[in-house]
């Protein structure tokens, strides 16, 4: 049984090598987009709407079943912001990129302002992964992962990316900054929803488990 071939709508080589570990159940082979395929556009406002232009931008560019993944923090008293803004919440328009390190402390600071006084501090971060055959597919497969807790009321520890800082687990008591990367990567939204598209794809596309899991 030859491994399904599907390539990743990154060009992020962190990213293919945290997926392929997360769908290791499977007998399936994730491959990186190639550097001359062009950046996908990703206009919408919502996570599924870029995740779906980013699969199918890939499978369109490579004539391969193609993965998207799109992510980020949801507020509640915010309505959901920052929302598919999350990478570029506090980024002014026309501004160029800023290194990630700063973008992200400029983002955190943002929301601790925005949250200024506000007594409901609680958030999600959600992924959502959408897999398709081929760029017509009318079928795309779409898994959702989430991630609960609140927005402490100062940054803590230097682990991580992002918001992980500001973004408190209410189980542990420490923000996800301060959490062994371990512990964050077993429980993320991006390992849910990596495990809810591993059983989507076995179950639709036929995608075999892998022997190790055959075993237990
Ligand atoms: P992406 O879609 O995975 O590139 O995530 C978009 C943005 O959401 C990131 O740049 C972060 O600001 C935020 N984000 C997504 N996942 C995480 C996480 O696990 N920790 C902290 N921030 C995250």
């Amino acid at each position: 049984m030859h491994p399904a071939d599907i390539v990743l709508a990154t060009g992020n080589p962190g990213k293919r090598a945290e997926f392929q570990a997360l769908l290791s159940g499977l007998q399936l082979e994730l491959h990186p987009l190639d550097p001359s395929v062009p950046e996908c556009p990703e206009p919408f406002g919502t996570f599924v709407e870029n995740a779906l232009a980013k699969a199918r931008h890939a499978s369109t560019h490579t004539g391969k079943p193609a993965l998207a993944d799109d992510s980020g923090l949801c507020v509640r008293a915010l309505g959901g912001a920052p929302g598919v803004v999350s990478a570029r919440y506090a980024a002014q328009q026309g501004q160029a990129p800023l290194p990630r390190a700063e973008q992200d402390a400029r983002n955190n600071e943002l929301l601790l302002q925005r949250l200024h006084g506000v007594g409901e501090r609680r958030a999600h971060f959600v992924c959502v992964l959408v897999a398709l055959r081929h760029a017509q597919d009318p079928e795309p497969l779409i898994a959702h992962g989430w991630l609960h807790g609140h927005v402490a009321a100062a940054v803590a520890g230097d682990g991580g990316f992002g918001y992980d800082p500001l973004f408190v687990l209410p189980q542990r008591g420490l923000t996800l900054a301060q959490l062994d990367p371990a512990e964050k990567n077993r429980i993320s939204h991006r390992a849910r929803a990596a495990a809810q598209m591993a059983q989507l794809l076995e179950a639709f596309w036929g995608v075999a488990p892998s022997a190790q899991h055959q075993a237990i």
